[in-house]
């Protein structure tokens, strides 16, 4: 998607030579008019699987979702959440995913009410790495006896494994742009910047 990958351009950048940092669009100051085209790509791809629900995961992926589940016409979003409540229901999904950002292993968690048995839903995230945060979404989704129906990513990074084992499964993707490789500080994309 030409919009997303020139704000990456203009106003990403890498660290290393593994993480992009876009907080001034997406991960801490959001940019609507964006959001809401990524949410309308997603929603045209999808369309026609009449997902019931948008799932993700907190937080940087819940704005995403929000604009997606507008665009397929303002069905519900239901978020993993990343901390224990002391007032949390009996019928908690648990799974456990290590969190490449932070490094370590965290929880997820949904409260099974939220997603129906049956229902059909398409899982949307802000990046794709490792493919942790999906593998512990798609296995809640299991539990829950939900169906999915695919995935809207809008930072795939190719050279971390995620969206090959994904697509690898024959579950559909669609990663909206693909970071093929950051290298002293340059971003260079899957089939669009090969200089
Ligand atoms: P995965 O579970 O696929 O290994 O990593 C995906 C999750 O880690 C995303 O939900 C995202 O929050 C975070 N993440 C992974 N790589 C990056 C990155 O390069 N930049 C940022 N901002 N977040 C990342």
């Amino acid at each position: 998607m030409q919009a997303l990958i020139e704000a990456i351009r203009s106003q990403g950048h890498g660290v290393g030579s593994q993480i992009v940092k876009v907080d001034s669009f997406l991960n801490h100051r959001l940019d609507t008019g964006l959001l809401y085209e990524m949410g309308k790509a997603f929603a045209l791809r999808y369309a026609d699987e009449h997902p019931d629900l948008v799932l993700t995961v907190e937080a940087s992926g819940i704005a995403l979702a929000l604009a997606t589940a507008h665009a397929l016409g303002d069905i519900p979003v239901v978020f993993a959440k990343k901390s224990a409540a002391a007032n949390q229901s009996g019928d908690m999904a648990e799974e456990k995913i290590f969190s490449f950002t932070r490094g370590q292993e965290c929880v997820i968690r949904v409260d099974l009410r939220y997603i129906p048995a049956g229902s059909k839903v398409l899982i949307v995230d802000d990046f794709l790495a490792n493919g942790e945060a999906l593998r512990g979404l798609i296995a809640i989704l299991k539990r829950a006896g939900a169906h999915l129906i695919g995935v809207g990513i809008a930072i795939e990074k190719g050279f971390q494994p995620g969206g090959q084992a994904l697509r690898a499964q024959g579950i559909p993707l669609l990663s909206l742009a693909v970071i093929e490789e950051i290298r002293d500080g340059h971003i260079r994309f899957r089939d669009t910047d090969q200089h």
